[in-house]
Formats: structure tokens, sequence, C-alpha cells
């Protein structure tokens, strides 16, 4: 698939369709990663197993054969369940009909700027991060976390800026 224009993508508003769309390039070279090059998301996520959760220092995992399963009992089994922020029995799990748990360091990719706020910043390298599934978790009962993160990506963006200005008066 060709490359994405972002001008397409400031025109989705829903985040039914935000989330599609995402969903429908997992597998295509949409995101230019400064060091990775040209690459998926997936293959993004990939090249992160067995490394470090920078948010929780965990090491991460991927690969849904290996690190999901369909039945509860198993994940249970296999020490899939943790604590929520409210102290509840929690497992990370996706899919409304048919149920897959999921490991709770699963390599996930962030948007700093929250993808329905920010459409046009979907597959710009710079708005994502990698995060194990229960810090991402975390991260969206939590708005704080949130607020945090785009600040510190404003500031970057002004800092860069102000770099790009210095360079002009050499
Ligand atoms: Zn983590």
């Amino acid at each position: 698939m060709s490359k994405i224009n972002k001008d397409d993508l400031k025109a989705l508003y829903r985040s039914s369709d935000i989330n599609e769309l995402w969903q429908s390039y997992q597998n295509e070279r949409v995101i230019e990663h400064p060091n990775l090059g040209l690459i998926s998301p997936n293959e993004y996520r990939q090249n992160f197993y067995g490394k470090l959760c920078p948010f929780c220092g965990k090491k991460m995992v991927h690969g849904k054969v290996r690190y999901s399963t369909q039945s509860k009992q198993e994940a249970v089994s296999r020490g899939y369940q943790y604590k929520d922020a409210n102290g509840k029995d929690y497992i990370n799990q996706v899919g409304r009909f048919s149920r897959l748990y999921f490991h709770p360091y699963y390599v996930t990719l962030d948007h700093k700027i929250n993808k329905a706020r920010c459409p046009e910043l979907l597959f710009e390298a710079s708005n994502l991060q990698i995060m194990c599934w229960k810090c991402n978790q975390k991260k969206s009962d939590n708005n704080n976390f949130e607020a945090e993160q785009t600040s510190n990506f404003v500031s970057d963006l002004a800092r860069e800026a102000l770099n790009r200005y210095k360079n002009l008066g050499k």
C-alpha cells in the first residue's frame, strides 16, 4: 500500500473510523522510523520482543500464538491476571465476541497524543511509543498521564523548533 496522505487522516473524526484504519494498517509499512526505517506497526512491536518496558522495566513479550489464549481459565493459570489500580483482578483482553486474553507485558504501540484527538499523527514515529500492555492500560485509566505525555511532546516540538532557529543563525 502506498503512503498515507496526512490530509486524509485529518479528515477522520469518528473514533471508530480512526481505530478501524489503525487496525487495517497493522501489517503495512507506513511508519517512517528514524532508526528502524520504513516499518509496519506489527514489525515495530516485534522489534521490542524481550526488551524492557520503558515505564515499568518489565521484560516485554510479543507473538499472539504464544502469549494469548481464548480461555480465561488458561489465562489465569498462565499468570496473566493482575490487580488493576482499584485492586480488582484484571486480564488484558480484546474482542467483544471471540475474546482473547493477553500476557500483561505484551508489547503495545501507544500514541502519545490520543489518536482520536490527532488522527493526522496516527503513523507519525515521533507520536508513537512502546510500552507494555499493563502500562498502556494504566495510561488509559489515567488522564493525568496523557496530559503529562502531551505536554512533554509539545515541549519537545518547541525545543526542536528552537534548535532549528539556532542553526539558521550560524
Ligand atoms: Zn510496563
